[in-house]
């Protein structure tokens, strides 16, 4: 257990290996041909994952995941478009905020924070109103950890012959998404989740023939993803000042998840960590929010314990004394904490966190669990 600096069991930022960290340790020429090189081979990569080279452009971007998902929708979307939002957590809400400030039309589908979303009732929406354009979803609700049933909408979504934009933000790299089996017009994600890089850019695996009608769509100059690729096709370069260190870490990141096995191996251990996890946190009788059948191995939401001891500030500052960084709760109604299961870390340290969490509700004399 490492006290100086320590494990972060959150969704991004988070632990990275010592290798990916290394790599930032050049300082790039955004013009320097070796540059460009990690670019093209990054955006290669990415859409290697996806089985996606020969169907969709990858089309990177500075800034958090929420630029890249904000510029998607800005650049995809037409001004007359409609989108349906699927809700039900705080991501699903941030995309019907995005619509909203974007002046961009939409209606929205809600439902409760520990339910997924129903294929069934998108269907019966596009059946119903024929101004809807696209569907927007989140893939793994990071909010709560819910995985949403993607092939089963997707497949409702084209059956409609609407358009599918993905935030695969929290799931991307961990579980299986593929674009020959799945239709979607884009996807988005970023470099600091599941493949385990810095935060700092997001990118877009977007259908070519939709971004090819895409041109004069977006309202902004720096979000605009169809000027982003263009520019990019051109000279090879991004279009303005690229996150030179952020794209080094990354591409370094990419090559340990390949060397790991790639997406099976990845999402396998991201399984073995959450199994230690909700095995251990049972043990000490905290109880995890979700049902078992809708909980991704991504991160996991736990009910907070009952006993008037508990504050979750203290808590929080004691297992981080013990190396460990939890995550608050995201929910409105109900007290939570969450625990991430994504990054360079492996059973051995989820072991250390449940212990470090056990530890410290003894010392906290919490026994109302
Ligand atoms: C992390 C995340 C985002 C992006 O959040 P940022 O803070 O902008 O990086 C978007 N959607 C989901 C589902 C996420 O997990």
């Amino acid at each position: 257990m490492n006290t100086v600096e320590p494990i972060l069991l959150t969704p991004g930022p988070l632990t990275t290996s010592r290798r990916t960290r290394q790599a930032m340790m050049v300082d790039w020429g955004s013009w320097d041909e070796r540059f460009n090189q990690l670019t093209a081979s990054l955006c290669e990569q990415l859409l290697g994952i996806i089985n996606g080279a020969t169907s969709h452009h990858c089309v990177p971007l500075q800034g958090s995941g929420t630029f890249a998902v904000e510029a998607a929708i800005g650049t995809l979307v037409p001004r007359d478009g409609k989108v349906l939002v699927l809700i039900n957590g705080a991501y699903g809400k941030r995309l019907a905020k995005i619509c909203n400030v974007l002046g961009r039309s939409f209606s929205t589908l809600e439902t409760a924070e520990n339910e997924a979303i129903s294929a069934a009732e998108v269907d019966h929406l596009l059946q119903a109103d024929a101004h809807i354009t696209h569907v927007a979803l989140i893939h793994c609700e990071t909010s709560t950890g819910l995985l949403n049933p993607l092939a089963d909408i997707a497949h409702v979504v084209a059956q409609h012959g609407k358009r599918l934009i993905i935030d695969a933000m929290s799931s991307f790299g961990a579980l299986p998404i593929d674009a020959r089996q799945v239709p979607f017009d884009a996807l988005i994600a970023a470099s600091g989740k599941c493949l385990e890089g810095v935060p700092g850019m997001g990118f877009v695996l977007v259908r070519k023939a939709s971004l090819a009608t895409a041109a004069g769509n977006s309202n902004s100059l720096a979000m605009d993803l169809f000027d982003q690729h263009s520019y990019m096709a051109k000279t090879g370069q991004w279009r303005f000042t690229p996150p030179t260190h952020v794209v080094a870490a990354l591409h370094e990141a990419l090559l340990q998840y390949d060397e790991e096995g790639g997406l099976p191996a990845r999402h396998q251990r991201y399984v073995n960590n959450c199994r230690v996890l909700l095995d251990g946190m049972a043990n000490i009788g905290l109880r995890s929010f979700l049902p078992a059948a809708i909980q991704a191995p991504i991160i996991v939401t736990f009910h907070a314990p009952k006993d008037p001891r508990y504050r979750f500030k203290e808590f929080y500052e004691r297992v981080k004394a013990k190396g460990f960084i939890l995550y608050p709760g995201k929910l409105t109604q109900v007290e939570t904490f969450r625990v991430g299961c994504i990054g360079h870390l492996n059973q051995t340290d989820m072991q250390a966190a449940v212990a470090a969490i056990a530890h410290t509700l003894k010392e906290l004399e919490v026994h109302d669990i």
